[in-house]
């Protein structure tokens, strides 16, 4: 068994092997814009993102580089996370940046993967969403989908599932892999570092979803537009 350590950066500036923390490198920032998590109308400066190397394991107990682009305020919480959880074998099965996707919400989610840096406006406003600004990340998608029951103009419901595959995982008493729960070890994590759960929303539900509350991600929303 490896030696438990810490993420924190040693005397010679160096972290433990698979986890890192990089400004954005010129390949890096190519990759961003062609694969379009940094889109052409993207306010946020490429000064105030970090890349995450992180290991993390499958639920097969496989080690897999991670990779993650966040913000720079969370740049170090992110990692100590994902330190914690890959040395608990918390089961995370893929984490590859949504480039690898072309920033495709659906197609990645149905892939299970995990991510957090994906750049776009709230719609209709010009206000930043939290993946937008690397403030919010989805842990093993497929398995903790997003639902919504929307309400039509005509007075129909309409059910949101996303990924569209997910529906099996709705029903949160069953068991299964990769399932995020109130008071697991990942759930725990991301509340003691300030973070909110989609779980926890009563008007939808987002079960992959942690995020940064909002007083904190409107202030950076609105220092970005100018305002
Ligand atoms: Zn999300």
């Amino acid at each position: 068994m490896p030696e438990v350590s810490h993420t924190e950066e040693t005397e010679k500036g160096e972290y433990r092997e698979g986890f890192s923390i990089q400004e954005i490198s010129d390949d890096l920032f190519s990759r961003m814009k062609v694969g379009n998590t940094y889109k052409a109308d993207c306010i946020v400066p490429r000064e105030d993102l970090r890349y995450l190397l992180v290991l993390h394991k499958d639920k097969d107990g496989n080690t897999h580089q991670g990779e993650m682009v966040v913000h720079k305020l969370i740049a170090e919480d992110v990692p100590e996370i994902f330190e914690k959880l890959y040395d608990a074998d918390y089961p995370i099965e893929r984490m590859v940046l949504p480039d690898n996707y072309m920033a495709d919400d659906e197609v990645m989610m149905r892939d299970n993967n995990s991510s957090c840096f994906n750049f776009r406006f709230i719609s209709h406003t010009n206000r930043i969403s939290k993946h937008g600004l690397g403030m919010a990340v989805d842990i093993n998608t497929l398995y903790n989908p997003y639902h919504k029951i929307v309400t039509n103009d005509d007075g129909t419901k309409e059910e949101v599932i996303e990924p569209a595959t997910g529906k099996d995982y709705l029903d949160r008493e069953q068991n299964f892999d990769y399932k995020i729960e109130k008071g697991d070890l990942c759930y725990n994590l991301f509340i003691e570092k300030g973070f909110e759960w989609g779980g926890n929303w009563t008007d939808r539900k987002d079960f992959q979803h942690f995020e940064l509350p909002t007083d904190v991600t409107e202030k950076y929303s609105q220092m970005y537009a100018g305002e």
